[in-house]
């Protein structure tokens, strides 16, 4: 079944679309890399900056739960990650997070010296990688292998092995269960980037007996532009953990303000320093309203649209020359497909003069997010019937498409 205006009567998530603020005459295919507004978060941050700030002032960080809305926030994010009550927390950036939990792996397995990721994988990730071995001068080893090299270099001085599920570029998805098991036989503990997962694809730490995790909050949970990210840390492993980023907010007792530094028990040592509350505000209707949705259906949903996509697609394959970048198997894909094209650029700025908005991706990748709350079929449909009007009138030859932005 192939009919967009059929598939969109049938679809159980139809009315999820009217919860965001979605611009007139935009397809959005860019909520994976920035999710798109929800019109809960509006109203919630208005409140939270007019009554909570304005009014309440510093007496909000009681009144009105401030203090608490990292682990309450964090609650709400492990019932989408088949994690447990204390095991995830609303915090800092991804970037920071993989920090943190490169050295508590790093602490957990004393002995061990390599931190092991795949080549090509998203780009801070390795960057921290190499940040900790730099700090340690040398004495961590960060190694880049293929993918398909992944298994045969778990070695025995791995003490953890930091891969993203679903990869950025591609949407190629990595099977959490099978590679934990595996770098547990060896010896190794995993980190899960699970930034283009969350919210995107069903994920169940717990059946994998994961270690740990990190995830943005402002692609597939909505949670606004640099919103807060979160972690996972599984609970066996938390008071085994002396952070390395050992701030105030992360103390036993931080209202003692003593000299001493002590961790909290449980997920909050994985604090650093205030949480930032507003960030935290619009995070949460984002992740609320992800709750309400039923994670089989919307991950149906996402097979769905991809499969329209690449259906719609295969002409101009045929046609114009795009190749198909993410893997062919829906069952491997994440929530996104990905075509590659030399002009793709260009390309894709022409789509958003068109108010298709995709994104681009060097050195020549065309990404199109699919996200099941707000997107149609029909949007998709007509997505690609502009792509094709673009490429039959070469409207995307044109200087003006060829100026690289900041962000692409
Ligand atoms: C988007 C993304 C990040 C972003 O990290 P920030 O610290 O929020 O900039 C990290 N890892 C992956 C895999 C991502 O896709």
């Amino acid at each position: 079944m192939s009919d967009p205006e059929a598939l969109d009567a049938a679809d159980p998530l139809a009315p999820f679309r009217d919860r965001f603020a979605l611009p007139e005459g935009v397809i959005y295919l860019d909520g994976n890399s920035l999710g798109a507004l929800p019109k809960a978060s509006v109203a919630r941050l208005a409140e939270a900056v007019s009554e909570e700030w304005g009014r309440g002032l510093i007496t909000s960080w009681n009144a009105a739960g401030w203090v608490d809305a990292p682990q309450r926030v964090g609650g709400k994010i492990a019932r989408l990650i088949g994690a447990g009550a204390g095991e995830v927390i609303a915090c800092d950036s991804t970037s920071v997070n993989l920090f943190k939990l490169l050295t508590a792996a790093l602490s957990l397995r004393p002995g061990r010296g390599t931190i092991l990721s795949e080549r090509g994988n998203f780009p801070t990730d390795v960057y921290m990688m190499q940040g900790v071995e730099s700090l340690t001068r040398g004495a961590v080893r960060s190694r880049l292998v293929d993918p398909g090299e992944i298994e045969a270099a778990l070695d025995d001085d791995v003490a953890a092995l930091l891969l993203t599920q679903v990869h950025y570029k591609t949407g190629r998805m990595h099977d959490i269960a099978a590679l934990t098991a595996r770098a547990h036989e060896a010896g190794a503990l995993v980190i899960w980037d699970l930034s283009h997962s969350a919210g995107a694809v069903p994920v169940d730490l717990a059946a994998a007996e994961a270690d740990f995790a990190v995830g943005c909050g402002y692609k597939y949970l909505n949670g606004g532009p640099g919103a807060p990210a979160w972690l996972y840390v599984a609970k066996h492993h938390q008071d085994r953990v002396q952070p390395a980023l050992s701030g105030w907010f992360g103390h036993a007792r931080p209202f003692d303000f003593i000299d001493e530094y002590q961790p909290a028990a449980g997920i909050a040592r994985f604090l650093c320093g205030t949480p930032p509350v507003l960030g935290l505000a619009a995070l949460e209707c984002g992740v609320d309203l992800m709750l309400e949705a039923d994670m089989a259906a919307l991950r149906a949903k996402s097979v769905g649209l991809g499969e329209l996509f690449a259906v719609r697609m295969a002409p101009l394959c045929e046609e114009y020359g795009f190749v198909l970048a993410s893997p062919a198997d829906h069952a491997a894909r994440g929530s996104q497909i990905s075509y590659t094209h030399p002009d793709g650029y260009a390309i894709m700025q022409a789509l958003i003069a068109r108010g298709v908005i995709g994104d681009f991706r060097a050195p020549d990748i065309l990404r199109f997010g699919l996200t099941p709350l707000y997107l149609r079929y029909a949007d998709v449909d007509r997505a690609v019937a502009i792509l094709a009007e673009i490429m039959a009138s070469r409207a995307w030859d044109r200087p003006e498409y060829r100026i690289r932005a900041a962000v692409t």
